[in-house]
């Protein structure tokens, strides 16, 4: 057997592209239009880089109590990862282990499949309903585990705490995975369910809310039990957790709390505008609930709209997939930002 007949092929997740264009409006990958806050700033300029000589806290506990207290949880039930995408592979290692297939949406976060071949993980799609919805009454059936975003990705559409309180209720003998991506932006978390329910586990990121997505900040919360599970795991792969810079950065974040409330309301103000001048163009809107749009249009192909968009440089996500190859996402961006892309829709649809 040849060297190259022992190598693990994979297909891997494929990221919104990061374009090296000058000027471009870049509204594909859900990033916070406006810098992280001033006490980030701070820490930055103010850091002693001889301490990068030293390795970092394994527990990053300074962290861990500061959001223990943010999310009234106790400090063994915060983990924290390298973005929050790592913490959703270590997650679908520990607790997705049983014979019967994991399940969640065919129209969602697309890493989900690609975590469950690397791992080789068997795994059922629920089809989401015409509308986009999530219908849980699907997903009784035989599972190794539950996971979805709330808000959905790319549809942004929400499910209640309600909803997902049931779920949890007919759901006791697996884990529910809630990736709360996009929870920041007018939505509900289900972290107060933690502690009723012990099969509940929450992800939540500072990518997106906290626009710190080139520090690469991720956690999970959940009962003591799961997540001292999820810390061996990640124990027996890097023992250890952020670097020194992503812990202090992330304190300062969330001591930070009226930064983070005032950018999250500019984002969500955005949305409701862009959202009723697209309305006006003729254009489908999803009702979302996170920092993007899912939009469609009668008479545009989505696919060349996003071609003629990029070529005025602003860039948006078209995904070519059954179901949705006739929408797009669009990351909500400055006001000025989406102002420029009403703008050159209204011509498109003008020369159309
Ligand atoms: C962006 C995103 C993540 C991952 O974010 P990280 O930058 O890895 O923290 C996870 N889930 C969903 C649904 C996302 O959209």
């Amino acid at each position: 057997m040849a060297w190259q007949d022992k190598l693990r092929k994979v297909d891997p997740y494929i990221a919104g592209e990061q374009p090296k264009m000058e000027h471009m409006i870049k509204l594909n990958t859900n990033e916070n239009p406006y810098g992280p806050s001033k006490k980030v700033e701070a820490i930055l300029k103010n850091y002693d880089s001889d301490m990068l000589r030293l390795y970092p806290s394994s527990d990053a506990s300074d962290l861990r109590k500061e959001l223990a207290h943010y999310y009234q949880l106790d400090e063994s039930q915060i983990f924290l990862g390298n973005g929050s995408d790592e913490v959703l592979a270590l997650s679908f290692l520990t607790f997705f282990n049983g014979k019967d297939p994991i399940l969640f949406p065919d129209i969602t976060y697309s890493f989900y499949p690609v975590y469950c071949k690397l791992f080789q993980m068997t795994y059922k799609e629920i089809p989401v309903l015409d509308d986009f919805t999530i219908c849980f009454d699907d997903y009784k059936q035989k599972n190794s585990g539950i996971i979805f975003p709330n808000p959905n990705a790319p549809t942004g559409l929400l499910l209640s705490v309600d909803q997902i309180e049931a779920l949890l209720k007919e759901n006791r003998d697996s884990v529910v995975i809630v990736d709360e991506a996009y929870i920041d932006f007018g939505g509900t978390s289900a972290v107060p369910l933690i502690n009723k329910y012990d099969n509940l586990v929450v992800i939540q990121t500072f990518s997106k809310s906290r626009s710190l997505a080139g520090m690469r900040v991720g956690l999970a919360l959940g009962r003591k039990e799961s997540i001292s599970k999820l810390q061996d795991v990640k124990n027996s792969f890097n023992s250890y957790p952020l670097d020194r810079l992503a812990q202090l950065v992330a304190i300062a974040s969330i001591q930070d709390q009226s930064y983070f409330d005032q950018t999250r309301k500019k984002i969500m103000d955005t949305r409701q505008w862009t959202k009723k001048e697209l309305q006006t163009l003729g254009f489908k809107v999803l009702d979302s609930y996170a920092n993007f749009i899912f939009v469609t249009h009668p008479s545009l192909d989505a696919k060349v709209l996003f071609q003629n968009l990029r070529k005025e440089g602003i860039i948006v996500r078209h995904f070519n997939q059954e179901r949705i190859d006739q929408y797009l996402r669009i990351a909500i961006g400055t006001r000025k930002e989406m102002e420029a892309l009403i703008m050159f829709l209204k011509q498109e649809i003008n020369h159309n």
